[in-house]
């Protein structure tokens, strides 16, 4: 994408700041339910709508959540918090202003792991802040009106911001992807950017390569799925490139990503420092926290992708794409822990988790939570295939499909039923052989003297008069056998 000689010219740097929503049942400061999809201003009471008297009210759960994204995170956590007022007029702010946390993140640092093509890298985390969402504004729903919902307003968000670590828009999705999956596998957020659950903002300078000070940002707001925040990077990459090689200057400005035209536009310049006039938030107490706490919040966490990853090559010698493969989703890799406990065809169970059940799921819009096939049937399954005695395509189209639909089938009855089980018996294939070779001597014949490619006739033969239930591997090395023997 990158023009080549600009790219070994100029580095790029990249900051991201994400937000997700988070996971609870109500608001951050109310008793509103957070619920995405509702009828549009049914979840406003007059906290929500910021009338005046009302007081905003701490919701635990939300402050648990961040809690547990900043240990997962390896972040340190904040036990003195207090929250600020950011005030700004906007249509979807009723109170004007939100309520945030401006210099107190509650967690402060940590890392997320990354991989891309080119291998692992640490992205360091500048802080995670909790905040609340403003409504939402609907322009597209009337002609000359906007709309507003102000059922998001007040729901809790966690903001998570990267140091400027990043160099290229790989590294940026990487990190996007790695978020989605942490935040879905500890259930603090549905991490679904088409709904908004999480969004990004992507920061992007160019320098010249070595040079160690920052270049000027330019920052793209709203990303609302990783193939866009990849795409409007790359843009800016080029654009900012361009710009400086033909020596003209950068303004930092803050612009929107146009997914029909695929180009990113000006929105605004941020040249003049906004001034929100941030100061605590007076109607809510500070609050801390001890030592006890977080321990407990650390205890509710459940094992992460990232030792599962290492644990299943580790003890269940997987490949690192398997492992990798099964822990992007938690339900999955539950599902993998759960059957490979009961079977030790662990790599069969990978092949068929990883590919035709996966394909299943999303072909038929359903999730891994949904397959009901039980330990002792998988177990039956994976044997066959273990031992040979059934191929792994044939298994997948005539087993674990029908399987897949109903929980009760047997795999091994129903492989006889359908007489799938090749015969491994080599007696059983040796008497087919020399019915064979008995009614066609002068094949045999010929054969031995040299016509070896008459090998796939017999082969032919034994599949019919064994109706297909000799293996075919088999079957050959026999035949080999038995020809060049009566040499
Ligand atoms: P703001 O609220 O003004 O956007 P934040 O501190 O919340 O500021 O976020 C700034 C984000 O921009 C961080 O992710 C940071 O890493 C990134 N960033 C800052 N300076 C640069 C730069 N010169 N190039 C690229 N990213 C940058
Ligand atoms: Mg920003």
């Amino acid at each position: 994408m990158l023009n080549k000689e600009n790219s070994i010219k100029y580095e790029a740097v990249i900051g991201l700041e994400v937000h997700a929503q988070l996971n609870t049942k109500s608001k951050l400061f109310s008793g509103d339910a957070n619920a995405f999809g509702a009828t549009p201003n049914t979840h406003v009471s007059a906290i929500t709508l910021g009338h005046p008297g009302t007081l905003p009210r701490m919701n635990k759960m939300a402050i648990e959540q961040a809690i547990k994204m900043g240990l997962v995170c390896g972040s340190t956590i904040a036990k003195f918090n207090y929250f600020a007022r950011k005030n700004y007029f906007y249509p979807d702010l009723p109170k004007g202003y939100q309520i945030s946390q401006h210099t107190t993140p509650i967690c402060v640092g940590g890392i997320v792991k990354i991989r891309t093509a080119i291998g692992e890298k640490e992205v360091q985390l500048t802080r995670i802040h909790l905040e609340e969402d403003a409504g939402k504004s609907i322009h597209d729903q009337h002609d000359t009106m906007t709309l507003l919902d102000y059922n998001r307003a007040g729901v809790p968000l966690i903001e998570i911001v990267t140091e400027p670590v990043m160099h290229t828009a790989d590294e940026a999705a990487a990190y996007l992807t790695e978020i989605r999956k942490l935040v879905r596998w500890i259930g603090v957020c549905y991490g679904n950017m088409e709904e908004g659950s999480l969004r990004c903002d992507a920061n992007v300078s160019v320098r010249l390569h070595g040079e160690t000070k920052l270049g000027t940002r330019v920052e793209v707001k709203n990303l609302n799925s990783i193939k866009h925040l990849k795409h409007a990077v790359e843009l800016e990459i080029e654009r900012l490139s361009s710009l400086l090689e033909t020596g003209e200057r950068i303004i930092q400005e803050t612009r929107s990503y146009d997914a029909d035209n695929g180009t990113t536009f000006s929105i605004r310049s941020k040249e003049d420092a906004e001034d929100y006039r941030y100061f605590p938030e007076p109607d809510l107490a500070p609050f801390e926290f001890d030592d006890l706490f977080i321990e407990t919040i650390r205890k509710s966490l459940p094992e992460l992708p990232e030792k599962l990853y290492k644990l299943y090559q580790e003890q269940d010698g997987l490949s690192a794409y398997d492992a990798l493969q099964l822990t992007e989703e938690r339900r999955l890799s539950d599902l993998f822990q759960r059957v490979a406990s009961t079977t030790p065809y662990k790599k069969q169970l990978a092949n068929f988790l990883i590919g035709p059940v996966r394909s299943y799921l999303s072909e038929h819009s359903k999730t891994w939570t949904d397959v009901a096939i039980t330990n002792e049937n998988w177990h039956q399954l994976l044997e066959l295939v273990a031992e040979g005695k059934i191929g792994f395509s044939l298994a997948v189209q005539k087993l674990l499909n029908p399987m897949l639909i109903d929980k009760a089938i047997d795999p091994v009855v129903l492989a006889n039923e359908l007489n799938l089980i090749q015969n491994a018996d080599n007696q059983e294939i040796q008497n087919w052989i020399n019915q064979v070779i008995h009614s066609m001597p002068d094949k045999a014949e010929e054969y031995r003297k040299g016509k070896k490619g008459l090998i796939g006739l017999f082969v032919g033969e034994v599949k019919k008069i064994s109706k297909g239930k000799a293996n075919p591997q088999k079957t050959t090395e026999l035949l080999q056998l038995t020809l060049n023997n009566k040499n």
